[in-house]
């Protein structure tokens, strides 16, 4: 094993922050149980945040963002994995103040890492990633209060990475699913990915009213907050819930107690960064077997030199589909 690595380093500058290739060593890395030599990674919203300097993502530059990792134990302290195990990191402080998953090596602790689940390619992973993650946490969080199959759905950033697995696993479990996206020139992606229907914001916005409109939808998925998330919650079914975890449209949004106490609606948190291993371990079993999709036709593999105009493009929100990253 050699001692330096590559890997991408967000520098700031004066106020501003620029990204660069650059040659680490393993004694840079921060302690931990577990070095691992990565395959892939995954770009996510939460890491374009980082790379530009969202205080409220990573505080400390230079910095390697990355949420995401997917690769093979070189050394094991103090833990039941050993080396050449493949192992999946997603959340916790990985890529926040943690150097992440853009770079050939991290190094973390023992309880962030589970076992790579046999049936699950290294790249199926990250095409999953924690976009993926977060989607599956949202279904699991829906069929457990509503059930799933033979509803209608709703879901908002429907090319983004979160939106666009939640349609595919939501029609895949037997939903019929609308598509609420702001690229209609998609439509077809969007449909061929298992939505009945794709609406603009605009259209979404003219179908609703507030505080109370017409029942349209069992179940959402949200990853906007903002004007979107107020008009699912004024168009649930009675007994319908939206899982919300996202706010690429803003932190706040308005609502009203009547979904809540006339129509017995539900808005569920969804966190796939802090929760327990455990639970983070269901879903990715879930994936591994009967939720398994096909994810590699909407996903892009970059290599490390390119995914600085990657993170740009997901910034805009102009990203269509996932990007992985190979190592
Ligand atoms: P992406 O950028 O891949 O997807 C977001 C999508 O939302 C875009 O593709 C776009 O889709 C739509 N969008 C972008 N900007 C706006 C806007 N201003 N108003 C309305 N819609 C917009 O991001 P991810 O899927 O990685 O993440 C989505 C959100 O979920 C982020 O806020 C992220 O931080 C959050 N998240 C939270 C997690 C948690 O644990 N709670 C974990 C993972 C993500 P379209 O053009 O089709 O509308």
């Amino acid at each position: 094993m050699t001692n330096s690595f590559k890997a991408l380093q967000v520098q700031e500058n004066e106020g501003s922050y620029e990204t660069h290739l650059v040659e680490k060593n393993i004694d840079d890395l921060p302690e931990g149980d577990l070095l691992i030599k990565v395959s892939y990674s995954s770009l996510n919203y939460k890491d374009a945040l980082s790379a530009s300097g969202n205080p409220g993502v990573t505080r400390n530059f230079p910095h390697t963002p990355g949420i995401d990792a997917v690769g093979e134990i070189v050394q094991a302290n103090n833990s039941d994995f050993k080396e050449g195990d493949k192992v999946i990191v997603t959340g916790y402080d990985l890529g926040m103040n943690t150097s992440g998953g853009f770079s050939e090596y991290i190094r973390v602790p023992n309880h962030w890492a589970l076992g790579l689940p046999p049936e699950l390619s290294e790249i199926d992973s990250m095409c999953l990633g924690t976009a993926g993650l977060t989607a599956g946490l949202s279904i699991y969080a829906l069929e457990s209060f509503r059930g799933i199959s033979g509803t209608n759905s709703v879901v908002t950033g429907a090319t983004g990475g979160v939106g666009s697995i939640s349609v595919m696993l939501l029609s895949k479990l037997g939903s019929e699913v609308t598509a609420v996206s702001g690229k209609k020139e998609k439509e077809g992606l969007i449909k061929s990915i298992g939505a009945k229907q794709v609406l603009s914001r605009e259209e979404l916005s003219e179908m609703t009213r507030q505080p109370l409109g017409k029942t349209l939808w069992d179940i959402g998925v949200d990853v906007v907050s903002g004007e979107m998330l107020s008009l699912l919650l004024a168009s649930l079914t009675p007994g319908g819930a939206v899982a919300c975890s996202g706010l690429v449209g803003g932190p706040s949004f308005e609502s009203s107690i009547f979904p809540f106490i006339l129509r017995g609606n539900a808005l569920i948190g969804i966190d796939s960064v802090e929760i327990p291993l455990e639970q983070k371990e269901n879903i990715w079993k879930l994936f591994a077997n009967e939720w398994g999709l096909s994810l590699q036709d909407t996903t892009k593999i970059v290599s490390l030199d390119e995914i600085s105009d990657e993170i740009s493009t997901i910034l805009k929100g102009e990203q269509v589909g996932r990007v992985v990253l190979k190592l």
